[in-house]
């Protein structure tokens, strides 16, 4: 239990969640007076924040959706080494979020998230360095630009509508042509016709790292970290938040749920409905690979990332829709060997460490920032889909200002809860 508080104390806030998105936001809260617990239940960044594909794409600002992109689904769902697959047994479950998204891919949607992505990932570099401090930085993160390729395409890639978001949201980029790339990787598949880069992008070596980075950080600072699992949160009589763990009661002002994809299940049980779904990706570890990239590559026919880390060669990606808790589909992660192989056909390495987890996915593909409304002094900071990483710093910094009433430095309509609640 808490001990008693005296009226001039802090006011206490309870995050619930240490990934990236729930320690960015706890260290924005510390440094501006108040006190500050972060519940977790396993060890901090050991959700999506730990593996994930590392890219810190400050000039990537597109949802996943197109318009369109419905006719693709049947196509990706029948290949065996598509991106997309839906468990048959989850789907009842998952329709109505299916729908939602597929519903969202319209031009004027995507303009709309890209635009409001854009101001939450723009500044993630700066924003990071802010939070972790700049010699973690400097050993954790690279700032080289990332490339994006295709295979068979006929048309360049500039003549698509990721490149009008690009070019209207002033991002730069670069087209390469096959000897370019060659040049920048060596051995990369004759099937590549077409790259592009983009300039300004960096990417981290060690995403569990720069976890532990922000949440030494945190306490560090004076935050305090307990690992307990949340089961229940509700207001008493006096309007305080009480959280029930499984060891322990909790107390205090103001609440912040930054429980990734878990996040909609515990709303829930305020009877708050927020559609959140785990877009379930997968990477493959591979130890003492035969190449090293000296930047990270998304490869945009087939839907997967590489990233070289300390640890080895990331390959990620696949997107598997079957719930939070399904166990992992060995199958998923092998694809993306076998993806990796395709792309450099000489590829060898020691030993595979595979790896599932869970995206926290709205819809709209914009996560939620701010107050839940119905809920005072509850907050909701989750749904960062496949941007969660990148979009982290400005995320915690947006909703430290409108949790201290501090005129927003980005626009925060639309990320609000209540699109989803109307
Ligand atoms: C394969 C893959 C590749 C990706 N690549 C990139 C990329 O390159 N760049 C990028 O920007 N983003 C990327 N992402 C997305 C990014 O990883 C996520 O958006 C981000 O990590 C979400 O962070 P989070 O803190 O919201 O969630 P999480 O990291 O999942 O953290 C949520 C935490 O809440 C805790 N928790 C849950 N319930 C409770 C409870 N009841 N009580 C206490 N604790 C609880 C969990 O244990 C967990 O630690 C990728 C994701 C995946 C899966």
């Amino acid at each position: 239990m808490n001990s008693p508080r005296s009226s001039s104390d802090p006011r206490q806030v309870y995050v619930i969640g240490a990934g990236v998105v729930g320690l960015s936001a706890a260290v924005q809260l510390l440094r501006r007076g108040l006190s500050v617990t972060v519940i977790e239940e396993s060890e901090p960044g050991s959700g999506a924040s730990y593996g994930n594909s590392g890219m810190l794409g400050a000039n990537t600002a597109i949802p996943t959706y197109r318009p369109g992109m419905i006719w693709k689904v049947p196509g990706w769902l029948a290949d065996p080494l598509g991106p997309l697959t839906v468990k048959a047994r989850y789907l009842p479950r998952a329709l109505p979020w299916l729908w939602q998204y597929l519903k969202a891919g319209t031009r004027a949607q995507v303009f709309h998230a890209s635009q409001a992505l854009r101001t939450l990932h723009r500044s993630t570099l700066e924003g990071w360095r802010d939070n972790i401090g700049g010699s973690a930085m400097d050993r954790l993160t690279r700032r080289d630009g990332q490339i994006y390729l295709w295979e068979g395409l006929n048309e360049p890639p500039t003549r698509s509508l990721e490149d009008e978001v690009r070019s209207h949201l002033g991002i730069e980029s670069e087209i390469l042509g096959v000897d370019q790339i060659r040049q920048y990787f060596p051995g990369i598949s004759r099937d590549i016709s077409h790259g592009l880069f983009i300039p300004g992008n960096g990417h981290t070596v060690d995403p569990k790292g720069l976890v532990n980075a922000l949440s030494e950080r945190f306490q560090q600072e004076g935050g305090v970290l307990v690992r307990e699992r949340v089961v229940k949160l509700w207001r008493d009589d006096r309007g305080r938040w009480s959280l029930m763990t499984n060891l322990n009661n909790h107390h205090g002002d103001l609440v912040i749920l930054a429980a990734g994809a878990w996040s909609a299940r515990l709303l829930s049980t305020l009877d708050v409905k927020i559609p959140l779904e785990s877009e379930r990706g997968y990477h493959v570890m591979l130890r003492n690979p035969s190449i090293r990239l000296n930047m990270p590559i998304l490869n945009k026919t087939r839907y997967f990332g590489l990233n070289s880390m300390s640890e080895g060669l990331r390959v990620s990606g696949t997107v598997e829709i079957a719930g939070l808790e399904a166990p992992p589909t060995l199958k998923r992660a092998k694809i993306l060997v076998t993806q990796a192989k395709r792309l450099f056909p000489a590829l060898t390495f020691d030993e595979e460490v595979y790896w599932m987890g869970h995206r926290p996915s709205t819809p709209d593909g914009l996560p939620v920032i701010g107050p839940i409304p119905g809920q005072p002094n509850l907050f909701g900071c989750f749904g960062h889909g496949h941007s969660g990483l990148t979009a982290a710093p400005a995320s915690g910094q947006l909703l430290a200002e409108l949790i201290c009433g501090e005129k927003p430095t980005i626009d925060p309509e639309p990320f609000a809860a209540s699109r989803f609640l109307r």
